[in-house]
């Protein structure tokens, strides 16, 4: 299977969400598609939270046609945020210890010569 799709109550499910007008332009789509805001080639699955009511025209064929360029900053975010999800752990306890410890023994530094 090329391309997985969304079953038939997702779709509902986003066509009420949605108010049955297109969540990229606000508009009522005279032919609704719905459209894997994380396309399925980067991970995307057919749940409710990945599906989108759009319009045939513009929305999901511009999506489409800037998946290109799109997908290069899907996969730059995901990598950023893999390695931010990584680095955030290690940054995190860093920050931490680094914000806790610094600023007092600066303090300290200070303070001390001072009195
Ligand atoms: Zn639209």
């Amino acid at each position: 299977m090329a391309r997985q799709e969304f079953n038939r109550k997702t779709k509902a499910a986003r066509a009420l969400h949605a108010n049955g007008i297109c969540e990229y332009c606000g508009l009522k789509p005279k032919k609704p598609e719905y459209d894997h805001f994380i396309e399925a080639g980067d991970g995307g699955d057919n749940s409710f939270e990945n599906c989108r009511f759009v319009c045939d025209y513009p929305c999901h064929r511009s999506k489409t046609t800037h998946y290109v360029k799109q997908r290069r900053k899907h996969e730059r975010a995901r990598d950023k945020a893999n390695g931010s999800l990584k680095s955030k752990q290690r940054m995190g306890r860093g920050n931490n210890q680094h914000t806790a410890t610094r600023p007092v023994s600066k303090l300290y530094e200070f303070v001390e010569p001072r009195e």
